[in-house]
């Protein structure tokens, strides 16, 4: 790794520790040259299944569309970058461990769902009336129903 302040290659790590949940490694180096540190980070390329749409037209699994709808759902709520970190590994683990290749985007929309149910019920009823469109208000208001039980 080459010192992003001198250019040279010869840098060595000073602190390393487990973060995101132990999904990624996170390590302070030091250059042995200009003695300027600086972070990096390491994670296992793990191969997502591509998602099938509804129109039977395959993509490859994308995380930024992901985190825009979650984000999106969480708009003004009381929840950590932490917690919501978490939530999407916990859901791109659940994915991977399908062992599918390629999965229907409603499985998707359906984990999403449910990963919100349990960060924030605000977020999960308005990600839900989007992502369901719910036909009226009667529909929507039975999904509140059932969530205040
Ligand atoms: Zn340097």
């Amino acid at each position: 790794m080459h010192c992003p302040f001198c250019g040279i290659q010869d840098t060595k790590v000073i602190d390393s520790r487990l973060v995101s949940d132990g999904h990624q490694v996170r390590r302070r180096r030091e250059c042995n040259q200009c003695k300027e540190r600086f972070t990096t980070f390491e994670s296992a390329e793990l191969v997502m299944p591509r998602v099938i749409k509804s129109d039977g037209s395959r993509e490859p699994f994308n995380e930024d569309k992901l985190l825009g709808g979650v984000h999106r759902a969480l708009e003004k709520r009381p929840v950590s970058t932490e917690a919501i970190d978490k939530a999407i590994n916990h859901l791109k683990s659940q994915l991977r461990a399908t062992g599918e290749r390629e999965v229907p985007s409603k499985m998707v929309g359906e984990l999403v769902m449910e990963a919100l149910k349990n960060l924030d019920k605000v977020a999960y009823v308005r990600f839900a009336s989007v992502y369901r469109s719910f036909k009226d208000l009667k529909e929507f208001g039975e999904e509140i129903a059932k969530l205040e039980k």
